[in-house]
């Protein structure tokens, strides 16, 4: 059985392949699916949940979605829901970590660099059954970039625990970290409860 993974992004796909593994999962580009979604909500769930039911009603398959992003304490959470849109929408993602380091500069002196990225999934089939996880990964903001895996605002998410950001730890430990991996580690038993008949098996 097949799982849509309904992201157009490159890095999300990979993880959620490996995540996801050694069940069979397929991307949009697989199926020759072009869907742009607009994300119009104010909160990661229910961003997570347009998008998986725009691709599973487009695709006609069970299909998970994602939304997440980074929450940063001296900007009182932002960028959150905006992440991806961060400092405009054509910025590449070394330039929205650029922005983000500039206003970090601007914050009150001794504000708090502390961050996490926050993720849910949400998981729609076309009977309209649904099930849904969130997790968290914690860290603080660096100083500067370092590091060339992962994408977005990985540079810049230090591990204070490895002293190493996100961009610098290899595809597995990430795997195994990030928020979200511990979605989907949670989804993964929900998922198997609210679709038996897929006979999905667990990560190894
Ligand atoms: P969306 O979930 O596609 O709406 O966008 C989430 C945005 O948050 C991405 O474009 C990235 O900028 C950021 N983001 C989400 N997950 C990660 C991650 O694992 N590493 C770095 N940035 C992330």
């Amino acid at each position: 059985m097949e799982l849509l993974i309904a992201t157009n992004n490159r890095g999300k796909q990979r993880e959620f392949a490996g995540l996801l593994a050694p069940n069979h999962v397929v991307t949009p580009a697989n199926l020759g699916l072009k869907l742009n979604v607009e994300e119009t909500g104010t909160t990661f769930a229910a961003n997570a949940e347009i998008k998986a039911k725009a691709f599973c009603a487009a695709s006609g398959r069970l299909a998970v979605a994602d939304d997440s992003g980074l929450e940063v304490d001296a900007l009182n959470g932002a960028p959150g829901v905006l992440s991806a849109r961060f400092g405009g929408p054509h910025l590449d993602d070394a330039q929205r970590c650029e922005v983000l380091l500039q206003r970090l500069e601007q914050a009150p002196t001794g504000s708090s660099r502390n961050a996490r990225f926050r993720c849910c999934v949400v998981a729609v089939a076309p009977d309209g059954r649904l099930c849904a996880a969130t997790g968290t990964c914690s860290g603080q903001i660096a100083p500067a970039p370092r590091g060339d895996g992962g994408f977005g605002y990985d540079p810049v998410f230090l591990l204070p625990d490895l002293d190493l950001t996100m961009a610098e730890i290899s595809a597995e430990l990430k795997n195994r970290i990030s928020h979200r991996a511990r979605a989907l580690q949670a989804l993964l038993p929900l998922l198997m409860e609210t679709f038996p008949e897929l006979n999905l098996r667990p990560s190894a």
